[in-house]
């Protein structure tokens, strides 16, 4: 740092000065001291100490570079700092795009497990509906059949069924799955008798059979054999008489009504 030399009367600074104090901008004051000019005045010349401090603050200001320890401190951490903050983001986008992927994941095997139980109970769904098919289908009463007496008047009487005439023992179906309502000999001449509630209400008779094979209370299935046909009660031959009652009610014309439930006889 260049000794600063003063030129000209220097008196006290609690003194009033006669002349005229002169105040230099610090870049004037450090560019006329750094060339050795002289400041004459009239008055006096005096630098105030003031301005000289803050020659040398500027001075360092303007200096090659800065090398106040703690500015440089100050700076380098920063730029530390500024390096940990990109590392931060860097590590908190890593951690960002690995819950989005393990998110992604999750939702992907979630759909997968709801595609898959819904796909079960779609599967299940229709084994019940072909179980309900099959439990309320429509049979055939008996095969290997002839068609004989219909429904109507016969002898001035009415018939309310349908013939089939057939071999003795042949085999007697339940049409779909019912219950057993009655099974046994008829006071009035139908003979072995059973009558079957089905799962839509109709009751079916079927009558003149030489055995039956189930008793009252028992659940039969969709061409089940409930009995084996015969010539017993009121019968003028091997057949099976075969009534129709929708919900247990009036008869009703048997051969329409099994058309109606695809059975043709
Ligand atoms: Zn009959």
């Amino acid at each position: 740092m260049p000794k600063t030399r003063y030129v000209g009367r220097h008196r006290p600074a609690a003194r009033p000065s006669r002349g005229r104090q002169i105040v230099v901008p610090v870049a004037l004051l450090s560019s006329t001291v750094a060339a050795g000019l002289v400041i004459h005045d009239t008055g006096t010349t005096e630098l105030n100490p003031e301005a000289v401090a803050m020659k040398n603050v500027s001075n360092a200001g303007t200096g090659a570079g800065v090398s106040d320890p703690d500015v440089l401190a100050a700076a380098t951490g920063s730029r530390v700092g500024a390096r940990s903050s990109r590392d931060l983001a860097g590590q908190a986008r890593t951690v960002i795009a690995g819950a989005t992927q393990t998110a992604t994941q999750t939702a992907g095997e979630a759909q997968a497990a709801a595609d898959k139980a819904a796909a079960a109970k779609a599967a299940a769904k229709a084994e019940r509906e072909r179980a309900i098919a099959a439990a309320q289908r429509w049979v055939s009463p008996v095969s290997g059949y002839s068609l004989t007496s219909g429904f109507g008047f016969r002898w001035g009487k009415m018939h309310p069924a349908q013939d089939l005439a057939c071999p003795v023992g042949s085999s007697v179906h339940a049409l779909s799955s019912g219950t057993v309502v009655f099974a046994g000999w008829s006071t009035e001449g139908y003979g072995n008798f059973v009558k079957i509630r089905y799962w839509d209400g109709t009751v079916s008779w079927m009558a003149h059979n030489s055995r039956l094979l189930v008793s009252v209370g028992e659940q039969v299935s969709p061409g089940q054999v409930v009995a084996y046909s015969g010539n017993t009660g009121h019968s003028t031959g091997p057949h099976v008489h075969l009534e129709i009652h929708p919900e247990g009610g009036a008869a009703v014309p048997p051969l329409p009504w099994l058309a109606a439930h695809g059975i043709d006889l």
